[in-house]
Order: C-alpha cells, then structure tokens, then sequence
C-alpha cells in the first residue's frame, strides 16, 4: 500500500508537554516487549525501518509519534512487560499514557499480541486503559508464521473469546504477510472516519 509509504518520524516524547498538538487523529500501537510492534507498524506503513523496536530498557520509555497523513498520526507506546524497567521509568509511564488517553485525537489503539503467548493481563489492563467504549481496539495476533494453521485458528478462537465485544482481532505476520492488507485496511478505515466521530 502507497498511500503511507510518505510516513514519517515526528518526535519523541518523555513528556506530555513535548506531544504535538491534538488535533487530527491518530492511532496508538501498543504491545508486550518483542510481541512484534515495531515490525507490524512497519508492515502496515510499508516502511522498513521506520520504527525501530528499543530491546534496552531506558531507551524505550519515549513515545514516538509519526506522521502519517495530514494531521493523522500513529503513536508507538513504549513495550511494556520488562520486569527489568527501573522504578523511575515505571513512574514516568503512568502519567505519559494517561495524558495520551485524554486527546481527543486518539480514535483507537491497535494492540500487538504474540499469537503463541496468546492475550495476558497487561493487554486486557491496556484495552480497559484506551477506554473501549469509546474507540477502536484492534488486535493483531502476530507472528503468526510460527503457528500452523490449527494451531493459528485456535490462537484467534481463543482472542476473540477473551476480548471486549466491540475489539476486532486478526491474524498476522510481518514476516509471511499474513493479515497484512487486512490490518492496513482496519488502520486506514480509522484514519479517514471524520473527526469527532
Ligand atoms: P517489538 O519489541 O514489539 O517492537 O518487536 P519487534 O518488531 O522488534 O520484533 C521482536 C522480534 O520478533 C524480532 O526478532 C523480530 O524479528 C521478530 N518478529 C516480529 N514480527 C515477526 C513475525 O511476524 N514473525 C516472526 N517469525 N518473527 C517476528
């Protein structure tokens, strides 16, 4: 897909203040450390190498926000799940997402859960986090490569039974492709609602 082969990197954020204005809309990407985030963000953009996934904790605890359209963005969240991430960090993260939460621009999360581990407590905690009611949930189950094709389809049975009613859940793999134009077409179904919506 061309239409967000122009995306680009905006800014990083450590701080609320640094966020760039809210206005537009824009797309939050969620996941476990090494669930397959920044591949996905990737794939979906048809951008190699335009997020890079942080493996050092301290390097991950920024939001980075990329442009992907006039006044559309997708915000890539800091992994979470680290057990190794610094009390300081960890302190930095609550106040970080709950100001991300209250822009209005934020239309929904698309949350990255390994098909093999299946969805944990800390996702269900993220969905509650991103207010379901309210926006879009859509979950990738990724590298679903790894998985054969009974085990692929128990792996999405099981998603969709443990998920809110309104969240949609998908296939996917960054690296055979899988579910890649079906997760471009939810993303962009999203960027072209009407604001406000
Ligand atoms: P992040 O930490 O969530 O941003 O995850 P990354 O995108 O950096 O991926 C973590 C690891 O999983 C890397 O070694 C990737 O190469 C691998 N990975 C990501 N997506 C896939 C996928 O769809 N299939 C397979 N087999 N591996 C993947």
């Amino acid at each position: 897909m061309s239409r967000f082969s122009a995306a680009s990197f905006l800014l990083s954020a450590a701080d609320p203040g640094q966020f760039p204005p809210d206005c537009g809309l824009e797309i939050a990407f969620a996941g476990r450390s090494n669930a397959g985030k920044s591949s996905a963000i990737n794939a979906i953009l048809a951008r190699r190498g335009l997020a890079r996934s942080g493996k050092t904790p301290g390097q991950t605890r920024l939001v980075n926000f990329f442009g992907v359209g006039p006044e559309r963005r997708v915000v890539d969240l800091p992994g979470y799940g680290y057990a190794r991430v610094p009390e300081r960090e960890r302190s930095q993260w609550g106040p970080l997402i709950e100001r991300l939460r209250e822009r209005a621009s934020l239309a929904g999360l698309f949350l990255i859960v390994d098909a093999r581990r299946g969805i944990s407590e800390s996702d269900l905690a993220l969905i509650a986090w991103a207010d379901p009611a309210r926006r879009a949930i859509h979950v990738l189950l990724s590298k679903a490569d790894k998985l054969t094709r009974r085990e692929a389809s128990a792996a999405l049975r099981e998603a969709r039974h443990g998920l809110p009613a309104h969240a949609s859940v998908q296939l996917f793999s960054a690296v055979d492709g899988t579910g890649v134009a079906e997760a471009q077409r939810a993303f962009t179904q999203l960027l072209d609602q009407r604001e406000g919506k």
